[in-house]
């Protein structure tokens, strides 16, 4: 079968599962940052970047609907502050292959296979494989088939299924359903259930990316993940992505990754011009929320994190910033609503309680 005829097929079986969807007498939405680091250094503990949504009603405390976006480093962590185990997610949403936004999944799969395989499967969301012009391909297909590989070559899977049998026998790749979609310069329904809808968009950073929305009956939410311009770098108008603020116009909150301008070559940080080129900085953020009348912009994969004196081996120009001066960036780029500065667990929930 060709990609594009399973990329239809895949965009038609959309998840239909009946979850609540108009059940709820009065609707509510929470967005929570699971994890706000930037890129792949540590710092203090920060998770690697994720955004969890979820949509219900009061009686059941806006979380009947659980979807989680990029699975960095630490998610399994951050869902267990807040009580949500990974084995209640409803669907994942994976922004692009990079370590930073997906070695989380591993972790939890395999906790999943070990205490919910009786099921029920989660959905990956993931785009179709994407080849670069430079002859690689980026492949989530590959990493779902291959997310529970190191453990099974140690031996450990053989080990616990022998301990108890019930569990999956090709371990925790078969409790994923991947769902593959062709990502495009208009949004696709890629996933959706009763009154809740999440649209993909293509965007550029690496080949592949894609940035979500998700529309519920209480508000909607942009994830726009580390999309950049698509043109390179300079001279553009803008290093944020026209597709994102396609997708963006109207809804109510826009996460996004973001880099400060201060991190930019002309400061002199030696960080290197392309890496800060295909990200968004917080300066043109807040130009596009207020262009798109998001009333909320919640700022994360900060590059660099509040605090730190570097951002991996780059030092800051200036020393360490504050949310002072991520805020200022944002304001000075028109943004009138209101800013959250991403720290993990910050949560912004509609309508406002
Ligand atoms: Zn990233």
């Amino acid at each position: 079968m060709n990609s594009y005829i399973r990329a239809m097929i895949n965009v038609l079986a959309v998840s239909v599962t009946a979850l609540g969807g108009a059940a709820w007498a009065a609707p509510c939405m929470k967005v929570t940052l699971t994890g706000t680091q930037g890129g792949p250094p540590v710092f203090k503990g920060q998770a690697g970047a994720g955004t969890l949504v979820q949509v219900g009603g009061d009686e059941n405390k806006c979380g009947a609907i659980k979807l989680q976006f990029d699975t960095g480093r630490g998610t399994t962590q951050r869902l267990s502050q807040i009580g949500v185990p990974v084995g209640k997610l409803n669907a994942i949403f994976i922004t692009h292959m990079h370590s930073d936004h997906t070695e989380g999944l591993a972790d939890m799969m395999q906790l999943r296979w070990h205490f919910n395989s009786g099921g029920p499967k989660v959905d990956l969301a993931v785009s179709e494989d994407a080849k670069s012009p430079r002859g690689h391909t980026l492949s989530g297909r590959n990493f779902a088939a291959h997310i529970g590989d190191s453990l099974i070559e140690s031996g450990e899977m053989e080990q616990r299924l022998v301990e108890n049998p019930k569990r999956l026998a090709g371990g925790p790749k078969d409790l994923i359903n991947v769902m593959a979609f062709a990502p495009a310069k208009e949004p696709v329904v890629v996933w959706s259930s009763g009154d809740v809808k999440v649209s993909a968009i293509n965007s550029r950073h690496i080949p592949g990316h894609a940035s979500y929305r998700v529309d519920t009956p209480a508000g909607s939410v942009v994830i726009g993940g580390d999309a950049g311009n698509d043109k390179p770098k300079p001279p553009r108008d803008t290093s944020t992505s026209a597709q994102v603020e396609k997708l963006a116009m109207g809804a109510d909150i826009i996460v996004h990754s973001t880099i400060h301008p201060v991190m930019g070559p002309d400061r002199k940080s030696g960080f290197p011009p392309p890496i800060y080129f295909r990200q968004s900085t917080a300066t043109d953020l807040g130009s596009m929320a207020q262009r798109t009348g998001a009333k909320h912009l919640m700022l994360t994969h900060l590059i660099p994190p509040m605090g730190a004196k570097r951002q991996g081996p780059y030092p800051i120009p200036g020393g360490a910033l504050d949310e002072a001066a991520y805020k200022a960036a944002v304001t000075g780029g028109g943004f009138s609503g209101n800013t959250v500065v991403g720290t993990d667990l910050a949560t912004v929930q509609l309508p406002a309680k």
